[in-house]
Parts: C-alpha cells; structure tokens; sequence
C-alpha cells in the first residue's frame, strides 16, 4: 500500500495546537469587533487574472509562486495568495460603495504560494488582514496599524518593531522612479538577477531587496522620502504625529517599499526579533489606485495582512501559549451492561446542558477507565454500577482533589453545575 504524506510546505494542524489557532483566532476577531471591522469571506480560488492584476505582473508572487491550474472548462484558476485583491473584487462586485462610503473589512483565510518551505515559510499559510476600504484620510492609515498593533498587544506580544514609510503617489513617484533608474542604470550589471528583472517596470522594489551586493550598491540611491509631493509629505506627517499621539513605537525605513504604482503613501511592516530569516509578523499599506486597477471606481484604501503560523512561533517561543484547558467537564465511568446504557443516555442530557462529557468505547475495565478519566484532564468522574443505579446515585468524584462524594441521580445535573461554576 502506497503510504502518503502531506504536500510539502503544508501542515496539519492537530487537536493540540488547533486550541491554540482558536485562541489566537478568537483575539483576532474580538479586537476586530472593537475596531468595528466586520468580516468577509471570499472563496479559495478566483480567476488568475484578478491577481495577476491586483498583485502585479511582475511581482514574485505572480510571476513565480501561484497556484494556477485549467479547470475542465479550461479556465485559468488560482488559489488565493493573498486576500486584498479578493477583497476589493467582492467590494465591486456587490457595489459596496454604494451602500455607504466607508467599510471596515477583516478576514482569516489560508492563502496559497509556492515558495521553497523552511520555518515561517510555507505553500499552504494562513493570514488575518483587515482592510479599510473608501477614505483617503490618514485617520484610516493609522486605524489600521493601531488595529494590527492591538491584536499583538492583546495576545501579550511586547517584542516587535513597526516600521514605517511613505512610497508616495501617482503625481510624485513617476519623477521619482526616472531619477531612481538614473542613478541605477549605470549600476545594472552588479545587481541580481532578480533586481535586474525589476529595474524597468518595477525599480523601487530594488532598494528593499535582501541580498548583500544589492544594498552596496543602492546605499546612496536617492530615496522617495525625498522627493514626496506636498500632499504625501503632508499625509506622512499626519500618520507619524497620530501614531504618536497614541503611543505607538515606529521607525522610519525608507527602504521599505510596495513597488507597483496602484500602491500609495504609507507602507508598514511590523517585525519579531524572535523569528529567523523569515522575521515579518505582517505587513500592509494604502492601495489608493487598486480598485480603479480593478474596473471598479477610485475608492482609496489601506489595510494589512499577518501570518498566523509566524505569530504562533513567535507565542510559543514567549511563553504565551501556555495556559488551554484541555479536558471534559465529567468523564463516566461504568461498570456493568445497563450502566453503560445509562452513560450512553447521561451523557447526552449533560451535553444538552452544556457540558462537555466523554465516556469509554472500548468496554474497559473500570480501572482502565479511572486512567482514562484522569489522562483526559477530566475535572470529574461519575462512578456508575449496577448498585448504585438501584440505589438512583452515582458517586461523583473530583479529579483534582480526588475527594468523592454520593449524589442523587435526580439532582446530578444541578450538583455537577454547581460544582462546575456554570449557570443552571
Ligand atoms: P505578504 O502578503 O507577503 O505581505 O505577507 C504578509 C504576512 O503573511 C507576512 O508578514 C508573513 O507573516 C505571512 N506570510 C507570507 N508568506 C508566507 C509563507 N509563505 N508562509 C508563512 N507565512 C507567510
């Protein structure tokens, strides 16, 4: 028999850690909540060409690393990479804008890249991003990093870095951009290949590219914090002094870029310490020209999207992952035919009550139960036999204090949730 094994670069996730992804999902959408984002879901596959558009041609991602498949009826499909272009798909789809200015959209979704997989890395991730779609203003900018930040905060994260930077607009960047070639042009010939590849179409990109010859050689490249237009340096400044007003820690990088022109202004990342070479936790930015890129009317907007599995290292390498209650309320054990009857049928009144309940499936003795009982975190035992169903009582044990006590079959549900701290 053939034996198989997960896709590299995919995980599954098991009943343990699926605890944690519940927690740390549960305090994504609570903070959510408080930022007053309402979410959306969008389906895992879209038409090849809405990424090719919304993500960019030339960028790694399209270029190098989707999914992409012909369905029977030969159409180019491709799993999600990223959740923003889906996004404002739906957005201009449903005529949104319509409804009312300005939405607050959230998701969690597994996305889908073709990367070489190492730690942090992987084909089959998961992200949760938020985007705010219709305002221009700054207020919106920092919303979103306030909102990115909080979910950190919440989750008990106090070690990482926000950096910021502005990447400018249409009136300013294409200035820019020709300057930026001409001080690269003669420099061509000792960037990778990849920058290389970039330097017609997408040159800012080369200035946040990772390896060593490059960044020697675009050290004294001129930088767009330069060269901003009124407008962008105004906005800049907003976004700074507001995110100051709230106490919120950042740097300024102005290397950090978004390359494709429908990106504008600010760009953020935020950054642990705690993780290897894949050190980004999340990033975003405002996209003020992707609808229109779209089909869809001018609608500028800003959001973010955050790896889980990073955030997850990064939680259990700080020690803030500990603490799941993992066991049911009340484990029964029985002995004898008509008590595994009762089981059977208590367990489902008490679960009806809201009680988590197990019992045995294997016709095990009742020591083996006990073990059972104790291995899964149970908090109680109820002790059934055929003499204690005659008598109507069960004897109920505390796992933790391993005190037992009798109690009468007709006020066990009310015993239990008295002893469970749980309302009747
Ligand atoms: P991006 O959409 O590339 O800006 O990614 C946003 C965040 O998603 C990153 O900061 C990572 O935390 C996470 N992420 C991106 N790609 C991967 C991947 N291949 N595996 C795991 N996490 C990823």
């Amino acid at each position: 028999m053939p034996k198989f094994q997960r896709i590299k670069g995919t995980h599954d996730i098991l009943p343990q850690d699926a605890r944690k992804w519940r927690y740390v999902e549960g305090v994504v959408q609570e903070v959510m909540q408080r930022y007053n984002f309402d979410e959306i879901r969008t389906p895992i596959f879209e038409e090849t060409a809405l990424f090719a558009r919304g993500i960019g041609q030339l960028t790694d991602i399209v270029s190098k690393e989707m999914y992409t498949f012909l369905d029977r009826g030969k159409k180019s499909l491709t799993l999600k990479p990223e959740g923003t272009a889906p996004v404002i798909r739906a957005f201009i789809e449903h005529s949104l804008g319509e409804k009312k200015p300005v939405h607050k959209l959230y998701y969690i979704s597994p996305m889908f890249r073709q990367e070489n997989p190492q730690a942090g890395r992987l084909r089959q991730f998961h992200q949760f991003g938020a985007e705010l779609v219709g305002s221009a203003a700054p207020e919106a900018d920092v919303e979103t990093i306030a909102l990115a930040v909080d979910i950190y905060e919440q989750l008990g994260l106090k070690k990482y870095t926000l950096k910021i930077n502005s990447v400018g607009d249409a009136t300013c960047r294409a200035p820019y951009k020709e300057r930026l070639k001409d001080y690269l042009r003669p420099r061509l010939d000792k960037l990778c290949r990849s920058c290389q590849e970039r330097f017609d179409k997408n040159p800012l990109r080369i200035l946040d590219c990772k390896e060593e010859g490059c960044r020697a050689e675009t050290a004294e490249a001129p930088l767009i914090i330069d060269h901003l237009c009124e407008d962008c340096h105004a906005h800049f400044e907003a976004v700074k002094s507001l995110l100051s007003r709230l106490g919120i820690a950042f740097e300024v990088d102005h290397r950090l870029v978004r390359g494709l022109d429908y990106y504008t202004r600010t760009a953020f990342e935020i950054l642990s310490g705690a993780l290897g070479a894949q050190n980004a936790l999340g990033g975003g930015g405002r996209y003020d020209l992707l609808a229109e890129e779209l089909g869809g009317k001018p609608t500028p907007s800003v959001g973010f999207a955050a790896g889980i599995e990073r955030l997850l290292m990064v939680l259990e390498k700080e020690n803030l992952l500990s603490d799941f209650d993992s066991g049911p309320d009340v484990f029964i054990a029985t002995l004898g035919e008509e008590a595994r009857r009762w089981a059977v049928q208590t367990a489902r009144q008490l679960r009806q009550r809201g009680l988590r309940v197990d019992y045995d499936f294997l016709g095990r003795s009742l020591k083996a139960q006990m073990k059972e009982a104790n291995r899964s975190g149970a908090r109680f035992a109820l002790i059934v036999g055929e003499n204690e169903l005659q008598a109507r009582k069960v004897v109920l044990r505390n796992l933790s204090s391993s005190e037992q006590e009798t109690v009468a079959i007709d006020s066990l549900v009310g015993e239990l949730e008295a002893r469970l701290g749980k309302p009747g």
